[in-house]
């Protein structure tokens, strides 16, 4: 598989001479290195695509055309499920099955706006007879995009597909946990033919690379999904510069279940929200529920039971149910926060331990009860395979506790009454809410963070003008 970096439309043998190692998280074993970048690779990324934006390409390009390379690309992604799945599913820990999936989802991405390439319309504003006014969505210019490692592929896809759309040349980093996978992108630019420079793939640590990329004058927007502290550090670090940046951040997503709820689809959702998605490992994880009393011990009977039997093991195996977390360093994470949360008060329901097959980094499902609304494990995204179980009375209550964070990115509610989740959706702050389920998603539904979460918005139609700046042509006709 290609190691290198993709600048200027191909892949480029190392200047930095420096490489990072890739470990798989569910035995330890190396999957490959890949070279990392540095000032000299990054200075030819961002001229690549100062270049390419200066020369409009994008801008220019005939829609149709525009739109018949983006399909390719996805017809590629396609092609390359299988091998890149398995690649991705080493690199990251989860099952190869959903792995696949994230390559085809990315193809439904690249798909989805190929279809709007000439949709896009622009506004006249109604003035009178002596004037003529129109309002025009434009590209920032060069665009700084950071990816996390838990959705590396998929993450990969919505960021450029919007951003091509709009206009915007790219340097990209993919995560340094999973960056192989993300290779694929380059090979398939390559086959593809798309034009020198509309998108730069470069690699590196973040504290490293990503330190470097953000503090280039290069940038002109900074599209970046990850956890807030380093959002706040991108933020500052570009003050002096003031340019736009999108925020797609973590979260502490609650679900709130009232007392006419189907119990079973609330428990195959928390389980679904919790535990088989990336082992918790992901920003929407349903880590609250908030439970009515009159139905609470019938639902932590069954939660309990079904969560105590799920398959815990690597992501080759097709029967796995929670993969590994991504690194040692995370397991450690997971124990202090399970451990202050013992401290807490609150009651250990299910887990709270390592697993014992120790080759990888896995962590048993754990369920806490009882959490008073200020435990630290109530408050921080912990990122792992564990849920807080919160008791409310009234309607109000629940959603103070479900607002009660500085998160706000996505929230479930449980009731077969449709006024009650409209009344309850009207009142969380947050930028996605999941009526009786958990993940009702789609490529053309937006989604984006309240408060802590990020600003911004992916997704749809609203994706694409959340990746660009307007601006107004005001003539004088008389
Ligand atoms: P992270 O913030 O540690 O890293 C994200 C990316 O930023 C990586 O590519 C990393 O190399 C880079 N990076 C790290 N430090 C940097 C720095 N100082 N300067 C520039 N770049 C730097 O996050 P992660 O561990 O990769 O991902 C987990 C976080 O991402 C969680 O908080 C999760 O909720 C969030 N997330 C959010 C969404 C969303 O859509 N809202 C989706 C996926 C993940």
């Amino acid at each position: 598989m290609e190691t290198r970096n993709f600048i200027n439309g191909k892949f480029i043998n190392s200047l930095s001479k420096e490489e990072l190692a890739v470990i798989n998280p569910a035995n330890q074993n190396l999957v490959g290195n890949i070279d990392q970048a540095l000032d000299d690779e990054i200075d030819l990324a961002y001229e690549s695509a100062k270049k390419a934006f200066d020369k409009r390409i994008l801008i220019d390009m005939d829609p149709k055309d525009k739109s018949r390379m983006m399909r390719a690309i996805a017809a590629k992604l396609r092609e390359y499920r299988e091998i890149g799945g398995k690649i991705l599913s080493q690199e990251n820990g989860k099952t190869i099955k959903q792995c696949m999936g994230e390559f085809d989802g990315a193809a439904d991405t690249f798909d989805f706006y190929a279809g709007m390439t000439d949709k896009i319309q622009n506004k006249l504003i109604p003035s009178g007879k002596d004037t003529f006014n129109y309002v025009i969505l434009e590209p920032f210019g060069v665009s700084l995009q950071i990816v996390p490692w838990n959705y590396p592929v998929s993450i990969f896809s919505g960021m450029v597909a919007q951003n091509w759309i709009v206009g915007n040349t790219i340097v990209i980093k993919p995560p340094e946990l999973c960056p192989i996978s993300s290779n694929f992108y380059g090979k398939i630019f390559e086959e593809v033919g798309v034009p020198e420079g509309i998108i730069n793939i470069v690699h590196g640590f973040g504290e490293v690379t990503g330190r470097k990329l953000v503090k280039h004058s290069g940038s002109d927007y900074i599209v970046f999904t990850g956890s807030p502290e380093v959002a706040s550090e991108i933020l500052k670090e570009t003050a002096d510069r003031i340019i736009p940046c999108h925020f797609e951040l973590g979260g502490k997503s609650a679900a709130i279940i009232y007392p006419d709820a189907d119990i079973d689809k609330a428990v195959e959702s928390t389980i679904k929200g919790i535990f088989k998605p990336n082992a918790g490992q992901i920003c929407v994880a349903m880590s609250r529920v908030i439970v009515h009393p009159k139905i609470k011990d019938e639902y932590m009977t069954k939660l309990v039971a079904k969560s105590a039997k799920l398959k815990i093991g690597s992501g080759e195996k097709p029967d796995t149910e929670i993969t590994p977390l991504i690194s040692k360093e995370q397991i450690q994470r997971v124990s202090n926060y399970v451990n202050s949360g013992v401290q807490s008060g609150a009651t250990l329901a299910l887990g709270g331990k390592e697993s014992d097959n120790k080759e990888g980094n896995f962590y048993e499902p754990t369920i806490f009860d009882n959490v008073p609304i200020d435990a630290t494990i109530a408050q921080d995204e912990i990122f792992g395979p564990v849920t807080s179980v919160f008791n409310f009375e009234t309607e109000d209550e629940a959603i103070k506790i479900a607002n009660s964070t500085s998160y706000g990115l996505a929230s479930g509610v449980f009731t077969s009454n449709d006024e009650k989740a409209k009344w309850t959706a009207e009142r969380i702050q947050a930028g996605i809410i999941w009526h009786n389920d958990w993940f009702v998603d789609g490529t053309n539904l937006p989604g984006g963070g309240y408060k802590k979460s990020g600003y911004g918005r992916d997704g749809g139609v609203d994706g694409i003008y959340s990746h660009g700046q307007t601006k107004r042509v005001s003539k004088r006709l008389y």
